[in-house]
């Protein structure tokens, strides 16, 4: 190289040779197109070909069965395509699924085609799916895209509606032929047996919460309408996401290290005396809480009352994480004594973690940083 002058001429890739001989197009408008080694482990295959839009997996050959592992367990086996020595004798292309495996050579590809083109006019060809409908139950993570699982990202993307509150469904990119059903934040029930419709009429439904679905959003609300006889039939799968308390949390430090309990304080579905009684139970127990619906603009007097309730077991010293709206563009994390928590200072964009007894706020590098741990170890007959 330091010799000589060396020209790099550009060549035809096997990518573009697949595609062409598949004569489908492989992205369309923003879809994302990754290019993977087959030599991947099949967990890490599975994820990247569950989070893409398109994809071409090269080397194949001894590779084949994970990658069509990962295909299957990726939800995407039926899109894809084979390849086998593009543009060159003995060419052969087809259904990825109907390949035997002691057949490919390592001159093939595997084809995940645009999934937006046959929307758009592309060639249609053979169904690009036989999956019938279902409802997939997704939070998107308490903010943005690094907190949306690959797992997630598929479904949304795979999905032919969206449904939930409009928050949520706004954070989605839009996609050419799919259908978007933003609703209110209060007819959860509604919305679940509207899903389950769609579903039923053989659609793919994404049913959209932040955070993780489970956890105070529309996993519940599905599955207590898939409950009843009428939607007994109808697919529901619930897709793991990451909660606003573990966002928070990992923004201090690490206050819930130790064991900790959940609570909301919304008394919208539930009276506030079980709210108190379960404040009262969690602080005498010593655990330290992630507190969710803290207030909101009607719902004012909470904050101060639990405060009230935390003290009669808790020192005023005790740090409190108030998490807003993490990860988000107005993210603000402050750590404040129990006894200087000010209700006016949380909205229902906030979560709260009140320490333990045993929680620490550490001052590092020279005060420029603070952080917020719970230990693991508890002191013995404490
Ligand atoms: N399913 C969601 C929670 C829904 S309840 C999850 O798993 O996170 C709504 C409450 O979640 C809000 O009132 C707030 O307390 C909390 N929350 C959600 N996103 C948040 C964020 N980005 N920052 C701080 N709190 C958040």
């Amino acid at each position: 190289m330091h010799r000589y002058d060396t020209e790099v001429i550009p060549g035809v890739t096997s990518v573009s040779a697949a595609a062409a001989r598949l004569g489908e197009p492989l992205v369309e408008a923003e879809e994302v197109l990754t290019i993977l080694p087959g030599t991947l482990p099949e967990e890490e295959l599975t994820a990247r070909l569950a989070s893409t839009d398109s994809a071409v997996v090269m080397k194949l050959g001894r590779t084949f069965g994970k990658v069509r592992g990962a295909l299957e367990r990726s939800g995407r086996l039926d899109e894809a395509r084979y390849v086998e020595r593009a543009t060159m004798d003995g060419e052969r292309t087809g259904r990825l699924a109907d390949v035997d495996p002691e057949s490919v050579p390592y001159f093939s590809v595997a084809v995940l085609p645009s999934r937006v083109a046959p929307l758009t006019g592309g060639p249609a060809k053979e169904p690009v799916r036989e999956a019938s409908g279902e409802v997939v139950v997704v939070g998107t993570g308490p903010a943005g895209p690094l907190w949306l699982t690959p797992e997630t990202r598929g479904a949304l993307a795979a999905a032919d509606d969206l449904v939930g509150y409009t928050t949520y469904v706004d954070r989605v990119p839009h996609r050419p032929g799919q259908r978007r059903h933003g609703s209110d934040n209060r007819v959860e029930s509604e919305r679940a047996e509207f899903a389950l419709e769609l579903a039923r009429r053989g659609r793919r439904v994404a049913v959209v919460s932040g955070g993780d679905p489970g956890v105070f959003a529309m996993a519940t609300a599905v599955l207590e309408a898939a409950s009843q006889d009428a939607y007994e039939d109808i697919p529901v799968r619930v897709l793991p996401g990451v909660t606003a308390a573990n966002a928070a949390a990992a923004r201090a430090g690490a206050p819930l290290g130790h064991d900790y309990a959940t609570i909301s304080l919304s008394d919208r579905l539930k009276p506030w005396e079980v709210i108190a009684e379960r404040l009262a139970a969690a602080a005498a127990a010593d655990l330290v809480l992630a507190l969710y619906n803290p207030g909101s603009r009607s719902r004012t007097w909470q904050v101060g009352k639990a405060r009230e309730l935390l003290l009669e077991h808790r020192a005023p010293d005790t740090p409190v994480v108030l998490g807003r709206d993490v990860g988000g563009p107005e993210e603000s994390v402050r750590v404040v004594r129990l006894g200087d928590l000010d209700p006016a200072e949380v909205d229902m964009r906030t979560l709260l973690i009140v320490g333990s007894s045993q929680t620490r706020v550490v001052r590092r590098r020279g005060g420029a940083e603070q952080v917020v741990w719970t230990p693991r170890r508890y002191p013995e007959g404490g």
